[in-house]
C-alpha cells in the first residue's frame, strides 16, 4: 500500500510503505473509511517540532476491521470502529480513573493518514459503532470523534463547564471550534470564541459561540474581562499550546475558574509566583478521547451534534499533500482524507 510520510519541513510524500498485519495477539488491522490531517501535524510540518527522519504521519482513523489477533476478544472482523490517537488496555488503573490516554500499554498512534493501519490493543482502544456501518454522511463527524471532538470535549471538561457557565475558547482551528460546540453541549450560557477569521467565527457561531473576541494577548484578556462585569471567565479552553494563547487562557479566567488545555505546550513557561497569585486549576494533557467516545459516537448516530463541519475540505488520501498545505496556509480549518 501507500501511505503518507513526512521528510523533513514542508516535505509530505505518499509512498511505498509496508502492508500492516498483526504484530502482537492483542492488535487489529483495520480498512480506513476516512483518516485527516491533525493540526498537530503542522507542527513537525513547520519544522518547530524536529523529526529524526522521515516519520509516517497521522493518527485519527475509522474504519472497518479487516483482522483481529488471537487475543483479541470484543472486536471482530467486519465491524465499523472508531478508536482515539493514544492506545489504552482501558483495564489499568489509569484507565479506570479515566485517564485512558496515560494508560500503562498507551503508544500515540502513527501512521494513519494510509488505506490500512495496525492498531495496538484493539479492545481497549476501538469502539465499534453500535447498529452495524454508519451511513456514508456520518463518517466526517464519526472520524472527528477520533481526536478533535474528543480533545474539544475533553479541553470542556478539564476546564469544569457546566450548566450556566461562562465559557471562554482560545484558538479557532478544529479544536477550538469543537470545544465551542462541546461546551454548548454542558450547557454553557455564554461562550465566548478568539477568532479572527470570517469563516472560523461563523461556524463557532453555529455550534454556539455568543460572543466572538478577536483581540489577542492582554487586549483579549481585557476584553473578556469587559464581558464578564470584570470578573473574568468560569472556564477556559485552551486550544493553541504558545506561550502567548497560554498567558491570554489563564488572564481570562476568574480567580477559582478553570483552564483546560489541550494544545500541545511549545515553549510555554510559568513563573510558580504568578501562579500562584492567579488561583486558577490548570488541567490538560492529551484528551482520553477513550473515555468519552462511546457517548460521542452516540450523540453523532443520533443527531445530536455535527463534528464533521470542522472539514471544509476533502481530498483523495493520495493528495496527502495538498491537504497539508492548506491547513498550514489556512486555506482549510481541516483535511479529511479519502482512501
Ligand atoms: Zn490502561
Amino acid at each position: 500500500m501507500k501511505g503518507t510520510v513526512l521528510y523533513g519541513p514542508g516535505d509530505i510524500r505518499f509512498e511505498d510503505r509496508e502492508d500492516p498485519k498483526i504484530i502482537e495477539p492483542t492488535d487489529a488491522v483495520l480498512r480506513l473509511a476516512a483518516t485527516c490531517v491533525c493540526g498537530s501535524d503542522l507542527w513537525p510540518y513547520r519544522g518547530i517540532e524536529k523529526i529524526k527522519g522521515p516519520t509516517p504521519m497521522g493518527h485519527e482513523y475509522c474504519g472497518f476491521v479487516e483482522e483481529v489477533g488471537s487475543a483479541v476478544k470484543s472486536i471482530k472482523p467486519g465491524q465499523f470502529v472508531v478508536g482515539s490517537f493514544a492506545t489504552s488496555d482501558n483495564t489499568c488503573a489509569h484507565c479506570r480513573y479515566g485517564y485512558q490516554s496515560s494508560c500503562v500499554h498507551r503508544e500515540f498512534m502513527l501512521r494513519a493518514q494510509a488505506p490500512f493501519l495496525r492498531v495496538p490493543q484493539a479492545d481497549g482502544t476501538l469502539v465499534p459503532t453500535p447498529g452495524g456501518a454508519p451511513s456514508d454522511g456520518l463518517i466526517p463527524s464519526l472520524l472527528a470523534c477520533s481526536d478533535v471532538l474528543g480533545t474539544g470535549w475533553f479541553a470542556a471538561d478539564a476546564a469544569n463547564v457546566k450548566p450556566g457557565s461562562t465559557a471562554v475558547v482560545v484558538g479557532d482551528g478544529a479544536v477550538g471550534l469543537l470545544g465551542v460546540l462541546s461546551a454548548k453541549q454542558m450547557g454553557a450560557e455564554r461562550i465566548i470564541a478568539m477568532s479572527r477569521h470570517e469563516s472560523r467565527q461563523k461556524l463557532a457561531r453555529e455550534f454556539g459561540a455568543t460572543d466572538i473576541v478577536a483581540e489577542r494577548g492582554e487586549e483579549a484578556v481585557a476584553r473578556i474581562k469587559d464581558l464578564t462585569k470584570g470578573i473574568g471567565a468560569d472556564s477556559v479552553l485552551e486550544c493553541v499550546g504558545t506561550k502567548e494563547s497560554m498567558m491570554q487562557a489563564i488572564g481570562a479566567t476568574r480567580p477559582g475558574g478553570y483552564v483546560g488545555y489541550v494544545g500541545v505546550p511549545h515553549g510555554v513557561e510559568f513563573k510558580g509566583e504568578e501562579l500562584f497569585y492567579r488561583h486558577v486549576h490548570l488541567h490538560g494533557g492529551p484528551a482520553p478521547v477513550r473515555r468519552y467516545l462511546p457517548k460521542l459516537i452516540d450523540l453523532v448516530l443520533n443527531g445530536t451534534i455535527n463534528p464533521g463541519k470542522v472539514f471544509d475540505l476533502t481530498l483523495p488520501l493520495e493528495q496527502v499533500a495538498e491537504g497539508y498545505r492548506a491547513m498550514d496556509e489556512r486555506r482549510a480549518i481541516k483535511a479529511l482524507l479519502r482512501p
